[in-house]
């Protein structure tokens, strides 16, 4: 290992940002008065190469322990560990003996890495015998899970990064790749500049920094993806650019799909006649063909259709799984893909095995010898915070996230909190809004303390590694929640490092393949613990047979006749209705330089010199219109509550629609905590909210 100014060795690592999942080579310096950590990308990682975003870059300015949680507190006081964690397993213990399994709640965060989070659902599922944990992945990617498994059978990602430089028509929909995938966007970048002739389409309401990059953006009217695609699916057939061995071969629910789409009135979308003409003649023409979606997609009540839209146009092509074709969904977190392969959410089960089918369900039981199994979906994110709030839930448990800022209807998530019987929240941090209402705070370990993996949006297991040490007494959470268990009766949690957890959910991955899951990294079953130490990232499957690569190039979808489903989707606009009260929409979004509440990114001078406040884009029509001059103050009003937020006049988005980030919080203007204002109107089928398309009504700022 080379050495770094202070002597400190460097740590091959992952960033703990968003769903790319970089490699960084971290090499700490403890000569300092404080530890220094210089950070560089990973030339070797398949994912960056060598690059890091702002955000990566920066990731030595925030690992000091300022601030940091260093002891349990229990009622607002120190308190020891052991004293602690009796008192959390007594009162879950004594509400589930009172009142049921159902009655007590996890919820988690795509920001755990995979051991903490197997962990944390093999508890919850397998012992407590509720599938009430939940995950902030929920408001990330669930859309794309429930797209993916009506299509395929099972939550698969098909394709590889490699295929966004091999395509010669990259289509990104609902993702501001530049600031919320950077090195992604980087990498399309580096690679169109190198072959001019590949093309990019951007499909967003607002002309993002992404659009730099395309040749064509089309600002469709928020939420209608489905008529977009629809009319493209029509398209592909009117052209003859239909596979009809592949279709005939390896697809059901063509002729249904299709019809749907013929219905499609592509006025919805407002967008000019001429612009579609040309996506549409791009894409039927162009074989090599990648489709990127994220949130604009996912985020959303037709969520699901949205994403089966695209995947229908993809099977109709037979453009999947091979080089530089196929759907690509990117995940927004670090371990949102990890979340998913252990079950962290509440419809589904461990190695991507089905909650529903009795079969998985005894075999996950008995692979856990565990007592009582969950045999019902739990409740999803939006439906578990509003059973804390009617009390139908009396004990939750909160992991590494911060729903008090980052939930839709924010406030009543607090108001529930503040109602409930038993909060525990562990966190890096005592002050988030979250940790501030309950009644016990854990001090978990943060990136650079812990060890364990992390699955990235192409399916790349990667390790983190400690290089620094844990800040005061924390404890890392799978570590916490083992003692938790074992101190509510349980065996099953004696682990004592990560790579013993590893070895066990490798394994059950191996039961999970032979059942005919596409989740399958049992070639890492025996992994010795200096394997583990020096693991390499590696793309699953990890089988005995297979290392990495695509997926359904050639069929063999993970559907009971192993062929694909295209499905009947139809167009349907937001739930929200803009009326003379609330004439706006309200989208809300990521910025280049923030992640998630800022608890962390908010440490960083640098980071924080991009964009110092929260703001609002609007059209300078509206803003006119409005009386609102640049850099002034407006009030946003929807039926749920205001924020107040500084103006930003630009033409980049449409009239009559408004954009904030959903980073900040705070109590005075101007305040940013947005996500008070979204209504927790969700997707039916997957549960996701919809988080880009909120009636408001803007005005300038009343101080009043
Ligand atoms: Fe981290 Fe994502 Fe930036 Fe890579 S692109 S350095 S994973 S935030």
């Amino acid at each position: 290992p080379r050495k770094g100014a202070g002597g400190g060795a460097s740590t091959c690592t992952t960033c703990p940002y968003c769903g790319v999942g970089c490699g960084v080579i971290a090499t700490p310096d403890f000569t300092a008065p404080t530890p220094r950590v210089e950070i560089a990308g990973d030339t070797d990682h398949p994912a960056n190469f060598g690059r890091l975003c702002v955000k990566g870059m920066a990731l030595g300015e925030t690992v000091s322990t300022e601030g940091r949680l260093l002891h349990p507190q229990v009622y607002g006081q120190k308190a020891g560990w052991s004293q602690t964690l009796d008192l959390v397993a007594s009162r879950f213990a004594k509400t589930i003996e009172k009142h049921g399994p159902d009655s007590v709640a996890l919820y988690v965060s795509g920001q755990l890495l995979s051991e903490d989070y197997y962990v944390a659902n093999k508890l919850m599922k397998g012992f407590v015998g509720s599938a009430n944990i939940d995950t902030n992945s929920r408001l990330c990617m669930a859309s794309s899970v429930a797209g993916h498994k009506r299509a395929f059978g099972t939550d698969t990602v098909p394709g590889t990064y490699e295929d966004l430089e091999e395509a010669d028509l990259v289509v990104l929909t609902g993702s501001n790749l530049a600031w919320c995938h950077p090195v992604l966007y980087q990498r399309i970048a580096a690679a169109k500049a190198a072959r001019p002739t590949m093309r990019v389409v951007n499909i967003d309401p607002r002309r993002t920094a992404t659009c730099d990059l395309s040749d064509l953006h089309l600002p469709l009217a928020p939420g209608s993806d489905v008529a977009l695609f629809n009319g493209l699916l029509a398209a592909i057939a009117k052209s003859g650019a239909v596979d009809d061995s592949f279709v005939e071969t390896h697809v059901n629910g063509f002729d249904a799909a299709l019809a749907a789409a013929q219905a499609v009135d592509l006025s919805v979308c407002d967008l000019d006649a001429g612009d579609i003409a040309t996506f549409f003649d791009w894409f039927c023409s162009t074989e090599k063909t990648v489709t990127v979606y994220s949130q604009g997609v996912n985020q959303s009540s037709a969520g699901a259709d949205k994403v089966n839209a695209i995947l229908n146009c993809h099977l109709a092509t037979g453009r999947i799984g091979r080089a530089g074709m196929g759907p690509f969904s990117v995940t927004g977190q670090p371990n949102a893909m990890g979340g998913r392969e252990v079950g962290g959410l509440a419809n589904m089960l461990a190695c991507h095995l089905d909650l529903e089918n009795a079969n998985h369900r005894d075999a996950v039981q008995g692979f856990w010898n565990a007592p009582v199994m969950a045999d019902k979906a739990g409740l999803k994110a939006v439906d578990m915070f509003e059973a804390v709030g009617s009390g139908k839930i009396k004990a939750i448990w909160i992991i590494c996230t911060n729903p008090v800022v980052s939930m839709p209807d924010a406030d009543a998530v607090k108001a529930a909190l503040e109602g409930c019987d038993f909060v525990v929240v562990s966190d890096m941090y005592a002050t988030t809004d979250t940790a501030r209402l309950a009644h016990v705070v854990l001090p978990a370990t943060g990136w650079g303390e812990k060890d364990g993996t992390v699955t990235n949006s192409e399916r790349r297991i990667s390790r983190q590694r400690a290089f620094l040490p844990s800040a005061g007494e924390s404890r890392h959470d799978w570590d916490i929640l083992s003692d938790v268990a074992r101190r509510m009766g349980f065996s099953g949690f004696e682990y004592e490092r990560p790579v013993d957890i590893f070895r066990e959910y490798a394994a059950l991955s191996g039961l999970a393949a032979h059942l005919g899951r596409d989740f399958d990294i049992s070639g890492l079953k025996d992994i010795t613990d200096a394997e583990y130490e020096a693991l390499q990232p590696v793309q699953w499957p990890v089988s005995t047979v297979k290392t990495g690569g695509r997926f359904f190039g050639q069929g063999g979808f993970f559907t009971e006749d192993g062929r694909a489903r295209m499905l009947p989707v139809t167009h349907r606009p937001p739930q929200g209705k803009r009326a003379r009260k609330y004439p706006m929409w309200l989208n809300t979004g990521r910025v280049r330089d923030h992640w998630h509440t800022m608890t962390r990114t908010a440490l960083s001078a640098r980071l924080g010199g991009h964009l110092a406040e929260p703001f609002l884009e609007i059209h300078p029509v509206d803003a006119k219109a409005l009386g609102l001059k640049p850099a002034s103050l407006a009030d946003v009003t929807s039926p749920r509550g205001t924020a107040t937020l500084r103006v930003l006049v630009t033409d980049r988005l449409r009239q009559g629609e408004v954009f904030a980030p959903m980073h900040w919080t705070g109590e005075t203007a101007p305040t940013g905590r947005i996500d008070a204002l979204v209504a927790p109107i969700v997707d039916p089928v997957s549960g996701q909210p919809e988080s880009k398309a909120t009636p408001v009504r803007v005005s300038p700022h009343s101080a009043a």
